[in-house]
């Protein structure tokens, strides 16, 4: 297994639709390991292949953050099928380091995705799990947290990313 680097916005491939996986073969199921591994490290609960700039429709999540191992989902060519009510909280994203923002996001989700063997399966989460499902779903089709936000939080956050830019706090 080995750590992969984790890119920060403004990334080209944070802002690109990712590509459906195609192969589920011994190179995807290391490669998902990997972002396992790095989720973990960087104390994250999911983690989407733009993340690590790969432009395809992968991403982890463990909303236990390794406590329970049910909670560990690697979701392949995921789509959110169905989603409810509302929810509002602080969010953050490994590619937003340090920038915590309150987003509004469905309080229920249901994923339907595969898993690194090819077998599709669905997944009913809510609260933090939707949270996460919608977030991580986000990132394979080049949606980042930002445009989750509203305009004035928005641009308050767009202004600390460029103070944290310029003392070097951003890369
Ligand atoms: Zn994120």
């Amino acid at each position: 297994m080995a750590l992969l680097e984790i890119v920060n916005y403004p990334a080209p491939v944070l802002l690109t639709v990712g590509k459906p996986v195609e192969h589920f073969d011994d190179r995807l199921e290391s490669f998902v390991e990997d972002m396992f591994e790095t989720m973990y490290h960087a104390k994250g609960v999911g983690l989407a292949a733009p993340q690590v700039a790969v432009a395809n429709r992968i991403f982890v999540m463990d909303c236990s953050g390794g406590e329970d191992e049910s909670q560990r989902i690697a979701a392949i060519n995921p789509e959110v099928i169905c989603t409810e009510g509302e929810q509002t909280g602080d969010e953050g994203c490994l590619s937003f380091p340090g920038l915590y923002v309150p987003i509004t996001r469905h309080q229920r989700a249901i994923l339907r995705a595969q898993d690194v063997k090819g077998n599709w399966f669905e997944l009913d989460g809510e609260d933090l799990t939707a949270r996460c499902v919608l977030h991580e779903t986000d990132h394979c089709d080049g949606i980042v947290f930002l445009d989750r936000m509203t305009i004035l939080k928005r641009e308050m956050a767009k202004r600390k990313i460029k103070r944290l830019q310029k003392t070097g706090k951003w890369d």
